[in-house]
């Protein structure tokens, strides 16, 4: 490559996603999907979908997924927008709404995307510390910004911020866009931001079909908010044709968001595996905040949170370990079955006998 086509190229520091393990006897705890099939009406589209369907261009508004979603939430048609997953939502709100120059505020830690799509989009940005209960301290928000954007529970720390924190930060910045980013919001005590999308224009809540309804192979997330945010986004995905989503995904969105009933349940049931894993955990002596989403982010008092990881990938159980500072010595553990926590528990007292 010359030297002058090397300078141009746009330099950024790459995201590692989780490792996908193709063998199927690996217990995998490691990327916070759901241990559950997606509600069986997408099984039965999927069966039954006629393939010669996909000769034709999908409708580009996506309308029948806009559709089922705003009747679900109670919105209007035009308060909702979908995406190619929540990450291609967020990317392109971070294209749309945060190019103001100013620099755009995220906690530290959070989401590890962030930070990529800043630098990949030349936005600049500052991070704000948590406290030491990992919460955020909103006063950090009030500062002049070019954008900010928060996940409700935040990951990888799975804590839960209450929506007066999220209301007095939109009310300190009504000049620029605030982004909540629920991804794991099904799985928390609390309520979700988009009650309050018709309070503040500013705010843009997006959320996914990866966790709670069991759909990450899919890629189908979505954002909730003032018609006009709604507009800027479609305004933005029209200039780009490969942001379509396929006619599979919006026939089997559909399907998972009509079926509440199943929804329901099988958050009910991962938020109860968690409240039981949290008690086999801390019995193991392992400490965390309390988490509100599909996943806890645990250390041990005494053995370090890689040596564990390895240990228990060894055992082909997998789990995430950061290997980054101030967050080396955790692990983020997603809820699986009970069986599969069951399994885990084993492991651990195992390793940490043997340590
Ligand atoms: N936001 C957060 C906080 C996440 O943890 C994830 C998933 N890793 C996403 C967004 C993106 O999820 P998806 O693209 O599967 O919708």
């Amino acid at each position: 490559m010359t030297e002058a086509l090397e300078k141009n190229i746009r330099k950024v520091v790459p995201y590692v996603p989780g490792e996908q393990p193709q063998n199927p006897d690996v217990i995998k705890l490691n990327t916070n999907e759901n241990p559950y099939s997606p509600a069986p009406g997408v099984a039965r589209v999927l069966k039954s979908m006629d393939a010669d369907l996909l000769r034709l261009y999908p409708d580009p508004t996506n309308g029948c997924l806009v559709k089922a979603l705003a009747d679900y939430y109670e919105l209007a048609e035009d308060q909702v927008f979908v995406g190619i997953g929540s990450d291609d939502v967020l990317s392109m709100s971070f294209l749309t709404f945060f190019n103001s120059g100013k620099p755009i505020l995220f906690p530290n830690v959070t989401y590890s995307f962030y930070d990529v799509w800043a630098d990949l989009y030349r936005i600049p940005y500052v991070t704000c510390a948590l406290d030491d209960q990992m919460m955020i301290k909103k006063e950090d928000y009030f500062k002049e910004n070019g954008g900010i954007v928060i996940p409700n529970p935040n990951a990888p720390t799975g804590v839960y911020e209450p929506l007066e924190t999220f209301e007095e930060i939109l009310q300190k910045n009504t000049d620029v866009v605030v982004i909540v980013d629920e991804a794991y919001v099904d799985f928390a005590d609390g309520p979700s931001a988009r009650t309050l999308i018709e309070k503040y224009p500013n705010l843009l809540v997006v959320q996914t079909f990866s966790k709670s309804r069991s759909m990450a192979g899919m890629r189908i997330g979505y954002a909730m908010g003032n018609k006009e945010l709604i507009k800027a986004l479609n305004d933005v995905k029209y200039s780009f044709n490969s942001y379509t989503m396929s006619r599979v995904a919006l026939l089997c969105g559909v399907e998972a968001v009509n079926d509440k009933a199943y929804f329901e349940e099988h958050v009910k049931k991962i938020c109860e595996t968690r409240e039981k894993t949290k008690k086999a955990l801390a019995a193991l002596g392992f400490s965390f905040p309390d988490s509100q989403s599909n996943f806890i982010f645990a250390a041990h008092k005494s053995m370090p949170a890689k040596e564990i990881f390895a240990a228990l990938k060894a055992r082909n159980i997998f789990v995430r370990y950061f290997n980054k500072p101030g967050i080396d010595n955790y692990l983020r553990i997603t809820i699986g079955t009970d069986e599969q926590m069951q399994a885990l528990e084993a492991a651990l007292r195992e390793i940490l006998l043997q340590a």
